[in-house]
């Protein structure tokens, strides 16, 4: 039987981008179907990862420039700098991005279709575009990478002008002087060190008594301590009960209760930010007489070729659940096409690394110390503060530190947690380390670049070296691997 395509994707974000790309280096003939009239890219390109890192940059840099070359007037950066500035330099990255993914799929000859797509059959699709035009295509493999959608809130509205979501804070038009942030994930973190770099006031309110709870205690600390010197104020155990404006004093008030004082209090704010969970978009997305499987919370199941319950249907990227990230997206959309079309692929092996683009960013990867400890692991740590960095000195950006979590009878590395200026990008040194079962002997014996923030890695290896020598095992012995 012959179709019009190998492979529909339905979703242009980096699943369905990443499946397209491999496809058609297979020589496939591949269609994406994107809803957005505008703009391809998904919340990767346009509501999510990149805009964000953009705005994140912008807001850096502003900060750095204050640090670095203060205000005789003692103005808040607000004051100096304009939202209108943050958001064009957002959208030169944005339209910068968007121009390369066009090319590039040009490039490679895949097809786009713009509209609604659908499943009607194991091998049928419909697209539905903004003028109601429906036309239908057949295909051999059917990839769904139709992402995720933020959350709405329970008790109060998303009116995207006062009350914001991740997409609307996006195109805020003027930097905040206070802002109140509800939800305590990663992404209300991020938007907090941005806002808060501007010099906005900030509230996070966060109904459960964790926060970030998977970092490594001692980073967790240092997070805390220099939210503490933003002026960033988290109150735990507080549940909103109601958002409204207030018309005299032209501000909005967020009235919460807090588990821990047990009574009303009143919050009052330009703006405010929720940052809640997220939903899969799989509404009106296939016909019910399809076996595709969902979980509990609407995800769709797949096994691990990304392949759903129905043979030729795969799905990627959020739509399937955790973790929702464009990084692990971009790896489910090619193993998805190598999958389909018999290609042998090996999954990543190894630890996976998390990045928190804060200000200063946090990243981590493998054990923490507590996890090796409640494994029952003997292993010591060591530690590099940002402070005694030659590049931080340079830099101005001193906050941070970078641990090592090693095995203490062969120096083996098990975990990096690092919070600190280029967190994200540094982590990847250990990573590599780690995927080679190496140990932190490594960074001793090794010639670094200096001055660079990647230095941490060989203080933070004596750091640990010493505490084991410090333990009562002569140096000789540890460099020479013999406990
Ligand atoms: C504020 C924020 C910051 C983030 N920062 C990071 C980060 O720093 N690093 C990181 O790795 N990840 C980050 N993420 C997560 C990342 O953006 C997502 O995990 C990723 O974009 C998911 O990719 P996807 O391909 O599954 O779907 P998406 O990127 O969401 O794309 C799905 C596409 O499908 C289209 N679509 C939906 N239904 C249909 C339909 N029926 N027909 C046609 N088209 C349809 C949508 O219009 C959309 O374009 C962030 C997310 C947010 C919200």
């Amino acid at each position: 039987m012959s179709f019009d395509y190998d492979v529909i994707i339905i979703g242009s974000g980096p699943a369905g981008f990443s499946c397209a790309m491999q496809s058609t280096k297979f020589d496939k003939k591949v269609l994406i179907v994107e809803a957005d009239d505008n703009h391809l890219g998904g919340t990767w390109l346009n509501k999510g990862t990149v805009p964000s890192k953009a705005l994140r940059e912008a807001a850096d840099l502003i900060q750095d420039f204050h640090t670095q070359f203060g205000d005789e007037k003692g103005r808040k950066p607000f004051e100096r700098f304009r939202m209108e500035d943050l958001l064009s330099y957002k959208k030169s990255a944005l339209d910068s991005k968007n121009r390369k993914v066009k090319t590039d799929l040009i490039k490679n000859e895949v097809e786009t279709a713009r509209g609604w797509g659908e499943i009607v059959d194991e091998h049928t699709v419909t697209v539905k575009d903004s003028l109601n035009k429906t036309t239908t295509y057949t295909t051999e493999n059917i990839l769904i990478a139709t992402g995720s959608r933020p959350e709405e809130p329970k008790n109060f509205n998303i009116d995207h002008s006062s009350v914001l979501d991740y997409n609307s804070i996006l195109n805020i038009t003027h930097i905040p002087r206070r802002l109140v942030i509800v939800g305590s994930g990663v992404i209300s973190f991020e938007y907090a060190t941005i806002f808060a770099s501007l010099g906005t006031r900030i509230t996070i309110l966060n109904d459960s008594d964790e926060f970030l709870p998977f970092l490594d205690h001692e980073i967790r600390d240092d997070v805390f301590k220099v939210l503490k010197k933003k002026g960033i104020i988290i109150h735990t155990l507080s549940k909103v009960k109601e958002v409204k404006p207030n018309p005299l004093r032209t501000c909005m008030e967020v009235v919460f209760r807090s588990e821990l004082e047990d009574r009303l209090q009143v919050l009052e704010s330009d703006h405010i930010l929720y940052v809640g969970g997220k939903i899969p978009n799989t509404d009106n997305l296939f016909d019910s007489t399809l076996n595709i499987d969902l979980n509990d919370e609407g995800y769709i199941n797949t096994d691990h070729h990304y392949r759903t319950a129905v043979k030729n249907i795969y799905a990627a990227g959020d739509v399937t659940g955790d973790p929702t990230s464009a990084s692990a997206s971009f790896v489910q959309g090619r193993l998805a096409a190598c999958s389909m079309f018999d290609i042998p692929s090996e999954s990543p092996t190894g630890d996976i690394p998390y990045g928190i683009y804060s200000i200063p960013e946090i990243s981590g990867i493998g054990l923490t110390e507590e996890q090796a400890h409640d494994m029952g692991i003997d292993v010591t740590v060591g530690r590099a503060y940002y402070k005694n960095l030659t590049y931080a000195d340079i830099n101005h950006r001193t906050d941070g530190m970078l641990k090592l979590v090693f095995k203490t009878d062969d120096l083996k590395l098990l975990g990096v947690h690092i919070f600190g200026d280029h967190a994200t990008d540094l982590i990847h040194l250990g990573q590599s380390i780690m995927a080679q079962d190496g140990t932190i002997k490594y960074f001793i014996e090794h010639v670094l670049n200096y001055p660079t923030y990647s230095e941490a890695y060989r203080v933070a290896a004596f750091n640990g070296v010493n505490r084991v020598y410090k333990a009562g095992v002569k140096y000789k012995n540890i460099l020479n691997n013999k406990s």
